[in-house]
């Protein structure tokens, strides 16, 4: 199977601890993958936008590709006839020694842009039917930067610009488990998304002087604060603040399935939010924007008086 596995689908598709493993004449096609040279297409998420990737490994190691294999045999078979009474052992084909290896990709943009993949090579000894001992090898990705979860979530990439890093990976990675049927764990990403975002418009409400922040602190169920910081927050979320009362409850007190089911609501709250934000963003670069222009219009006027 290692043959059919393109290197898109070796490096990026790939879960994390699953095993991969060849016969030993598999090797060549695993040794293709692993040293991979060329390119992969994938979203890079410091350009914010698809890009190919290239790999940063010039050749695979000489003894580890098929033509020299095919060598080898060659040599061995031009001996053999003239070296008289012992025929030489075919050769098996090479193993690649078992060690952690680490591909490397740089962005076609910027090739400070990295994206990197470790796995680890192990060998396996079976003893097969003729009591022989036999070595066939198998490979585990053990790590990637950036996580599959971010890379595969360019539907969120959007919300890149309007939040900080740390609330962004909470994001992409409570998605990313809920996408493998992890309720509970997403729940708890997303649920600190949405704590922090409510938390990011109650201290701009505070600014407010006729803002009431004693009575804001009496309610501790998330509809009620909801509710408060209705002129903050997307109607969305304050026409629907009970969906939100869940937020209120214990971790203990909710199960798997529920985690799950209202996971999808915690996203569209979430989403709503900062749609928003992306509005107020792009309302502020154009008034911005505008005001420059209006003010070199009004210079040069009175430039030209
Ligand atoms: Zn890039």
């Amino acid at each position: 199977m290692i043959k059919e596995m393109s290197p898109e689908e070796f490096y990026l598709e790939l879960p994390l601890y699953s095993k991969v493993s060849w016969e030993r004449t598999g090797i060549f096609s695993a040794a293709k993958l692993l040293f991979y040279v060329g390119t992969i297409d994938c979203f890079c998420l410091e350009c914010g936008k698809p890009s190919t990737f290239r790999s940063e490994r010039t050749a695979i190691p000489a003894e580890l590709t098929e033509e020299s294999y095919k060598r080898e045999l060659k040599k061995i078979a031009a001996v053999s006839p003239m070296s008289g009474g012992s025929i030489p052992t075919k050769p098996e084909p090479p193993l690649i020694k078992p060690d952690i290896y680490l591909s490397a990709f740089s962005c076609g943009r910027n090739y400070l842009h990295k994206i990197q993949f470790l796995y680890k090579v192990q060998n396996e000894i079976t003893v097969g039917e003729s009591k022989k001992e036999e070595t066939a090898q198998f490979l585990e990705k053990i790590g990637q930067y950036p996580s599959i979860a971010e890379l595969s979530l360019p539907e969120i990439k959007k919300y890149r610009t309007v939040v900080a890093n740390d609330v962004y990976s909470d994001l992409a990675k409570g998605i990313g488990l809920a996408a493998h049927d992890v309720g509970i764990g997403s729940y708890v990403y997303l649920r600190r998304v949405f704590e922090r975002l409510i938390e990011d418009a109650h201290i701009l409400a505070k600014n407010n002087s006729e803002w009431d922040e004693d009575s804001y602190q009496k309610n501790s169920r998330m509809a009620e604060r909801i509710t408060a910081l209705k002129d903050y927050l997307p109607e969305f979320l304050v026409s629907h603040s009970s969906l939100y009362g869940l937020l209120s409850k214990g971790l203990h007190e909710l199960s798997e399935e529920e985690c799950l089911k209202h996971f999808q609501v915690i996203r569209v709250g979430i989403e709503f939010i900062l749609d928003q934000e992306i509005e107020a963003k792009a309302r502020r670069t154009k008034i911005e924007e505008a005001s420059k222009a209006i003010n070199r219009a009004v210079g040069l006027v009175k430039g030209n008086a």
